[in-house]
């Protein structure tokens, strides 16, 4: 299947398997954005803590954070509208749906999420 896990058409290693390895290929924030969905289908702790703004970075919840992503089956990304976060720009705001299996059954989380760069690159900083 030629779909990344972000649901762009193509393969995860030509997708966000590249921003994993160099958070630096992010050029937009919604390409972060998919980056750190994709991370969770992986339970790619690390990679959700360095894509996370220094200054609400989660790093004491991280253990729980993984543990949690692997608990749940998680079905898709649906991106709904971005403001700014283009390569141009410094902030910006992807609004998305995801969704998941947990023991409860379907659940979706339905968010707009701020993106600003912090060290030259996309980082999430948190619920707009
Ligand atoms: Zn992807």
């Amino acid at each position: 299947m030629d779909t990344c896990y972000c649901g762009n058409p193509k393969l995860y290693a030509d997708c966000c398997a590249k921003i994993h390895q160099d958070i630096n290929k992010a050029t937009t924030a919604e390409e972060l954005m998919r980056s750190r969905y994709t991370a969770y289908v992986l339970a790619k702790g690390d990679y959700l803590m360095k894509s996370h703004h220094t200054t609400t970075r989660p790093t004491q919840d991280k253990k729980n954070i993984v543990r949690w992503t692997k608990s749940v089956q998680w079905i898709k990304l649906e991106v709904i509208t971005t403001q700014k976060g283009a390569a141009k720009d410094t902030e910006g705001t992807v609004a998305f749906k995801a969704f998941y299996y947990d023991k409860q059954g379907l659940q979706m989380i339905h968010e707009t999420s701020k993106f600003v760069k912090q060290y030259g690159h996309w980082v999430y900083l948190g619920e707009a």
